[in-house]
């Protein structure tokens, strides 16, 4: 088993997809070991993708992930991590394949509805930026 970390950003909570998005996950076959709604400070977004510190689109970023409240979950599977990845599909709902989260969710690339972990390194600072050990069942 291997655990990845996944959001459901403010696009996709604000637009009431919570619950489909959450039902696709149950589906898919993962396991849900840790989940809270939360509202990310403009710092904490930035701490989350300080990685992406140079980039042009990075104010623009950590103002979306900030603007309002945002599901983070940490979930379990067999190769949880590219797993969750494809269901989630290319990071431009343009590009996604057909029944990807950002696909049929996200309304462009800064409105993509989900985030997920890209490596195992990226997976274990994600996770435990956000959750406690004791708080992943
Ligand atoms: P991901 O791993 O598929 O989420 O993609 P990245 O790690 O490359 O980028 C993180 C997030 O930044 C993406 O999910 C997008 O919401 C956003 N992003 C990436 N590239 C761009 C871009 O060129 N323009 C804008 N506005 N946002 C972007």
């Amino acid at each position: 088993m291997e655990r990845t970390f996944a959001i459901i950003k403010p696009d996709a909570v604000a637009a009431g997809h919570s619950g489909a998005i959450l039902q696709r996950i149950e589906t898919a076959g993962f396991a849900v070991v840790a989940m809270r709604l939360t509202r990310l400070s403009k710092s904490d977004a930035e701490g989350f993708y300080a990685v992406h510190r140079e980039r042009p689109f990075f104010d623009a970023l950590t103002t979306f992930m900030s603007s309002g409240p945002a599901v983070v979950l940490a979930l379990s599977a067999p190769e949880a991590i590219s797993k969750w990845r494809t269901l989630m599909g290319a990071t431009d709902p343009a590009n996604a394949d057909e029944g990807t989260m950002r696909r049929d969710f996200g309304t462009s690339i800064d409105r993509n509805a989900t985030h997920g972990s890209d490596a195992p390194e990226t997976a274990a600072f994600e996770l435990s930026y956000f959750f406690r050990g004791l708080e992943l069942v």
